[in-house]
C-alpha cells in the first residue's frame, strides 16, 4: 500500500522490513533486511530504496488504534485488490511478525470486523522449510455470506499458490 501517510509517523517500528523482496538490497521475502536495526529503524534511510519509500502500511495510514502500531501488535497489515465474480474486491494481507501474534483477540477481532465489511482477508504465517528456505504460509478467509462457494474456493487456491 502506497498511500501518502498522514498524522503517524513510524517511530522505532520496522514490521514492513521483512515481509517483502526488495532486490535492490537483496532482501527477500520472510527475512530481516540486513540494513534494518530491530526497535531503531533504517540504517541507510536517507539512501532506502523506493519501495522502502513508498510503502505505507495501514496503521501508518491512520487505521487503527495507537497501539495497533505493528511492532507493538506484532502483526503488520497492508492491502492490494483483486476482481473475482465481475467485481472489485478489497485484500486486507496480515504479516506475522511473531509466533501466535494471530492468536491475540484484538487480531481475530479486525479480522472477523474485516470480512464482514467485504474484504478478502490473508493471512501471512511464516515458516522455514526443511531446506532452510524462509517464506510464508498463506491462507485466505471471507465471509461466506458475501462470496459464493466457488469464489471462496478460487481465492484460497490462489491464495495458497501465492497469487494474490
Ligand atoms: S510497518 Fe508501517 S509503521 Fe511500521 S515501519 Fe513500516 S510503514 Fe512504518
Ligand atoms: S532498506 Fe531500510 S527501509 Fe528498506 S527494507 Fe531495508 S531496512 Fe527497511
Amino acid at each position: 500500500m502506497d498511500v501518502r501517510p498522514t498524522s503517524r509517523s513510524c517511530g522505532p517500528c520496522v514490521a514492513c522490513c521483512k515481509p517483502f523482496s526488495i532486490l535492490e538490497v537483496e532482501k527477500y521475502d520472510a527475512n530481516w533486511c540486513q540494513y534494518c536495526t530491530i526497535g531503531k529503524g533504517c540504517d541507510i534511510y536517507s539512501d532506502r530504496p523506493f519501495e522502502c519509500k513508498a510503502f505505507a502500511c495501514l496503521w501508518l495510514n491512520d487505521k487503527g488504534d495507537e497501539s495497533d502500531r505493528p511492532d507493538l501488535l506484532k502483526v503488520m497489515m497492508d492491502m492490494s485488490d483483486f476482481e473475482i465474480g465481475g467485481r472489485e474486491c478489497d485484500i486486507l494481507h496480515f504479516w506475522e511478525m511473531e509466533e501466535r501474534a494471530f492468536d491475540q483477540s484484538r487480531v481475530q477481532q479486525i479480522v472477523e470486523s474485516a470480512k464482514d465489511q467485504g474484504y478478502i482477508v490473508i493471512l501471512h504465517h511464516p515458516m522455514t522449510s526443511d531446506d532452510g528456505y524462509k517464506g510464508y504460509k498463506n491462507t485466505a478467509q471471507v465471509s461466506p455470506s458475501l462470496f459464493t462457494e466457488a469464489e471462496s474456493s478460487q481465492i484460497t487456491e490462489m491464495t495458497e499458490r501465492g497469487l494474490l
